[in-house]
């Protein structure tokens, strides 16, 4: 196959101009010479005509050997022009490319593919490169059928990637106007089409058995209540007493379930209200008294007397705030205390931003939890959280809110220190002429 600008094409195509001219040479030369024996004397007409047959039969002869013995090469060749607009365009490619031969030899391939696959060298056989069998039989049946084909090409290196190749039978024409088959093989990254599907599956498989604990409990003592503790009256009020419990953590968890998926469906569209984050606090801070009473938590709140704005939802922050004091006191309570804070500065590049930050002192989080807070139904300790009625999506929640105000959500912890959450917003423009 000589689409590449391989040695054999090139030695066809240069020479058809040089050869005439050279022939043409060699006969003026030739006819000149024997003019001059014949003007002579030294020849006669019938030798000089026979001589010249000769010569002239000498200079073309081998010339027609040489186009037959490359008629076939020559069949399959390609325009140069058409060659280098191939390359082009392989190398052009956005996502890895590769142009092979009939045989699955490299023609061309771009830099993203060379990357990808460094085996791939160019004159070499793909099957060597890539040696999966699934891409093998693609490329085979690719060949054979003239139809597209898929395979999957997984990337271990740097980080595990998946990539779909397809292979693509593309005619290309060749010098004398035939058409040659080529494989055009293109690799698309399939990783976070992949991730997100794994996310998906792990986020249902996690809500399911989330659901399902309590949902277990709860028929488990439907059955109790109905067969061996029906008449014992002191077992039936506890085991109320649990079933409601275990009710109100479901009901729980339904509710975070539906304010993640409302908060994500909206996740594109900045909320654009004007919102006074002061009171919403005061607001979040009053209503979780009791509980702070119960955990024998001091709140103390250190907010501005004057209104403070920023582009945002109330229901959201409520959510948000109630989250954050909420952790504070449950996992913070050892401390004794818990601050709410509100301070106004700037971010790295210089935006105005309002912090609100909400430290505990109790036990802290270690250093390895701090990136995987705020995945789903991640929790330090699993029963402690249930214990505390948790749901392993508060964080999370509270992480989304923050993204759709278009802020920062930090988490810095001292283990045995306690922790601190601030939440970061960039601060409201004033309005025109204030
Ligand atoms: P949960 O419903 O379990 O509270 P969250 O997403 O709100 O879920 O929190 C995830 C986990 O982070 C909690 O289970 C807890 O282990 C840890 N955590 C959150 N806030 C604090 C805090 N202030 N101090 C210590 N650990 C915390």
């Amino acid at each position: 196959m000589a689409i590449d600008d391989s040695s054999s094409s090139s030695s066809y195509l240069a020479p058809w101009s040089d050869r005439l001219r050279h022939s043409a040479i060699i006969l003026l030369v030739a006819g000149l010479a024997l003019s001059v024996f014949v003007a002579t004397g030294e020849l006669g007409v019938a030798r000089a005509i026979a001589a010249f047959i000769c010569i002239a039969a000498a200079a073309l002869v081998p010339w027609r050997l040489h186009d037959a013995a490359t008629s076939r090469e020559d069949v399959r060749g390609v325009n140069p022009v058409e060659a280098a607009a191939v390359s082009a365009v392989v190398a052009g490619m956005p996502d890895p490319a590769v142009l092979l031969d009939r045989a699955g030899r490299v023609l061309h391939l771009n830099a993203a593919a060379a990357q990808l696959a460094p085996a791939l060298r160019k004159n070499e056989l793909a099957q060597f490169a890539l040696r999966s069998p699934e891409i093998i039989t693609a490329l085979r049946e690719a060949i054979a059928t003239t139809e597209p084909r898929r395979a999957t090409y997984l990337d271990h290196v740097p980080v595990d990637r998946w990539m779909e190749l397809i292979i693509t039978p593309v005619p290309v024409p060749t010098l004398f106007g035939g058409t040659d088959k080529c494989m055009l093989m293109t690799f698309h990254d399939q990783t976070p089409l992949r991730r997100v599907e794994e996310m998906r599956a792990d986020f249902v498989a996690n809500a399911s058995h989330e659901l399902r604990t309590p949902l277990a409990a709860l028929s488990g003592f439907i059955d109790t209540l109905q067969g061996p503790a029906k008449d014992d009256v002191k077992a039936r009020e506890r085991f109320l007493g649990i079933m409601h419990a275990q009710a109100t953590r479901m009901a729980r968890l339904i509710d975070d379930l539906l304010s993640l998926s409302r908060v994500e469906l909206s996740a594109h569209v900045r909320p654009d209200t004007s919102v006074d984050i002061v009171p919403i606090i005061r607001q979040v801070a009053d209503g979780l008294e009791p509980l702070a009473h119960e955990r024998q938590v001091a709140i103390d709140i250190d907010l501005p007397e004057l209104p403070v704005t920023i582009a945002g939802d109330r229901e959201e922050l409520l959510r948000l705030f109630e989250n954050l004091i909420e952790n504070a006191l449950k996992y913070g309570a050892s401390g004794g205390k818990v601050i709410v804070s509100l301070v106004q500065a700037a971010s790295a590049d210089g935006t105005p931003e309002v912090r609100v930050l909400v430290r505990d002192f109790g036990p802290g989080i270690a250093p390895e939890h701090l990136p995987r807070l705020t995945e789903r139904f991640y929790r330090v300790d699993v029963g402690d959280s249930r214990a505390q009625g948790g749901t392993g999506l508060g964080l999370s929640l509270v992480k989304h809110i923050v993204n759709r105000h278009r802020g920062r959500l930090l988490i810095e912890s001292v283990p045995k220190n306690g922790a601190t959450f601030t939440a970061c917003f960039p601060q409201a423009k004033p309005p025109a002429g204030a």
